[in-house]
């Protein structure tokens, strides 16, 4: 059976980010009032080290001599969840920096992230004044029950008063989402997702929960509390989530765990569905769900043969060949995919 495959739809929001660079700098949040569940930097804190100014514009300096390709953009990100949480000096200090060079015309962009209640007209003045052009803002859920057992200390009211705000403010806004908080179903998470989509996010970051040594869920998940999704439970999760946001032109910009951005201190233990490329596994499950749907209403006696975008070529085969593998015993034929212009 021969199948021309149109995967436009499906994988639109896949963020292309080849045509960017992005200079990572984690700003901790040092004496955060918070406790998330999730997160370690409480305990850990006496071992963060102060980033200074200077580690700042070294980091920069560093990071654009690595870069050679002169068509691609550069955008500085601070990232740590809550740098609007920090002393206000401090934060200009670091807008400062940045703005050198963007002056100088060697970056394009400064992003950061931060909490929906460290959000203010003030605050959003001073980030407009000093070039931040995307804002993303850790939502987590629009749930209040998950909320608030991943004591996240602030309510949907905020997420949806913050995006309103930064909308206004003409900053691009951003949303980051976790998949498998305590309580947290596939209900509240396509509850979460629809939600976010109405505040017009242009991109979403979607991260399943990893158990972090030295956090509280870590206790949780020691004493049998918190049991943590396998990777395909997140991959399922994840892929019906993803077909919500199809509605829109949301970019994906982050699906799963990047060590040099979202682990606040190496060499930490981590649990959970952590793979280094869940991305592809969301994509081939999406995929695969799309062909089974063809499959299933027709009666497969020969091979499948699948044309395809070149570019979707790895995709529709799998990692690890998983959707060939799971054709093949399925039906007991063979699973072809060829690539198109
Ligand atoms: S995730 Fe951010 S806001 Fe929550 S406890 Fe950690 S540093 Fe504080």
């Amino acid at each position: 059976m021969e199948i021309k495959l149109d995967l436009s739809q499906e994988l639109k929001n896949f963020a292309n980010k080849d045509n960017q660079y992005t200079i990572p700098i984690f700003i901790p949040h040092k004496g955060c009032p918070n406790n998330c569940v999730f997160c370690n930097q409480k305990k850990i804190s006496g071992q963060i080290e102060d980033v200074t100014i200077e580690d700042v514009d070294n980091k920069i300096k560093e990071y654009l001599e690595y870069y050679k390709d002169s068509s691609k953009k550069i955008e500085i990100a601070f990232f740590g969840g809550s740098f609007t949480g920090i002393d206000i000096e401090l934060q200009i200090s670091y807008l400062e920096v940045a703005n050198k060079y963007i002056k100088e015309g060697r970056v394009d962009s400064i992003r950061i992230s931060t909490r929906p209640d460290y959000i203010n007209e003030d605050i959003l003045a001073m980030l407009k004044k000093y070039n931040v052009k995307t804002i993303e803002l850790g939502v987590q859920s629009m749930d209040e029950k998950v909320l608030e057992v991943s004591q996240r200390g602030h309510t949907s009211q905020d997420v949806i008063t913050a995006s309103n705000l930064i909308r206004k403010y003409g900053i691009r806004l951003g949303h980051q989402i976790m998949i498998g908080l305590p309580e947290s179903t596939i209900e509240t998470e396509l509850y979460t997702i629809r939600e976010c989509l109405k505040l017009e996010p242009k991109q979403l970051r979607i991260y399943p929960v990893y158990v972090i040594e030295d956090s509280e869920l870590y206790a949780m998940y020691k004493n049998s509390v918190y049991k943590p999704l396998s990777i395909s439970e997140a991959v399922s999760r994840c892929s019906k989530v993803i077909k919500e946001c199809t509605k829109t032109d949301v970019a994906i910009i982050r699906l799963g765990l990047q060590s040099t951005e979202d682990i606040t201190i190496a060499n930490t233990n981590i649990y959970g569905p952590v793979s280094d490329n869940l991305a592809e596994y969301v994509m081939a499950e999406i995929v695969r769900n799309k062909i089974e749907k063809i499959l299933d209403n027709n009666l497969i006696n020969d091979d499948i043969i699948i044309y395809v975008q070149k570019r979707y070529v790895s995709i529709c085969v799998g990692p690890k060949k998983i959707n060939k593998i799971y054709f093949e015993q399925k039906y007991n034929v063979k699973y072809i995919v060829k690539g198109e212009i």
